[in-house]
């Protein structure tokens, strides 16, 4: 059930020290040749919306936009770290003194700057509030299936989130396969990814299917469910 579904009266019968509200956070971002620049938030609202169903949850609007590096790509619109902290923080604290006590935040989207942003502003909440906030990546529960399910080096837009969205996306999700890399840039700060992996892609979506992506999706959810559980006294 999203909160923004609600009457405002609903959302006052709801909220007690017990509701778990989620805040899906994605990236408008180039993913290859073959996925939608919302895959990012697609999967994090789609795991937000398997959670909610199983403890009666609340998911606030989602955030599209995130911080990405992927700029230099036509179509990715990233945020700068001020404006996702400021985004972030400004929702959590009005859902805390509205009386919400436990806040799960789920970010489709993984890079470092766009993970600090959030953490950082979750971190100013909870230092002055007495609420519970866990943050995470889907992606920090989907990795641990490198070199197990898929490649080691599996990563943007390659076997595990193209599969993840043929499971949740088919509609979106496009034939053209595409990964070429020229082995350059490592550890580089770059503006310009493009002239490094041309296709947009930073391993190789081939391999990928709706069955692996329903697999991993049941994975990440069950995980998630049970550090929910662990975490917050629903
Ligand atoms: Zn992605």
């Amino acid at each position: 059930m999203y909160w923004h579904d609600l009457t405002f009266k609903e959302i006052e019968e709801k909220i007690n020290d017990k509701l778990l509200v989620i805040l899906p956070i994605g990236s408008v971002e180039e993913h290859g040749y073959h996925l939608p620049l919302n895959s990012d938030s697609a999967q994090a609202i789609y795991v937000s919306e398997e959670i909610a169903k199983k403890c009666n949850s609340l998911i606030l609007p989602p955030i599209y936009y995130g911080y990405t590096e992927l700029k230099d790509y036509k179509g990715t619109i990233s945020i700068r770290y001020s404006t996702l902290y400021n985004l972030v923080f400004d929702i959590l604290s009005k859902v805390v003194d509205d009386g919400v006590k436990n806040i799960l935040i789920i970010s489709g989207h993984a890079s470092s700057i766009h993970m600090a942003a959030i953490r950082d502003a979750a971190n100013e909440i909870v230092e002055k509030e007495p609420v519970k906030i866990m943050f995470l990546s889907d992606y920090d529960i989907a990795y641990e299936l490198r070199s197990k399910l898929v490649p080691a080096n599996d990563s943007h837009a390659g076997i595990i989130e193209t599969s993840r969205m043929m499971a949740i996306r088919p509609d979106l999700v496009k034939k053209d396969f595409k990964f070429t890399y020229n082995g350059k840039g490592k550890f580089m700060v770059i503006s310009n990814y493009s002239s490094i992996y041309p296709e947009g892609t930073l391993s190789d979506p081939n391999g990928s299917s709706p069955e692996l992506g329903r697999k991993i999706n049941e994975y990440v959810v069950e995980k998630l469910w049970e550090m929910v559980k662990e975490n917050f006294n629903l």
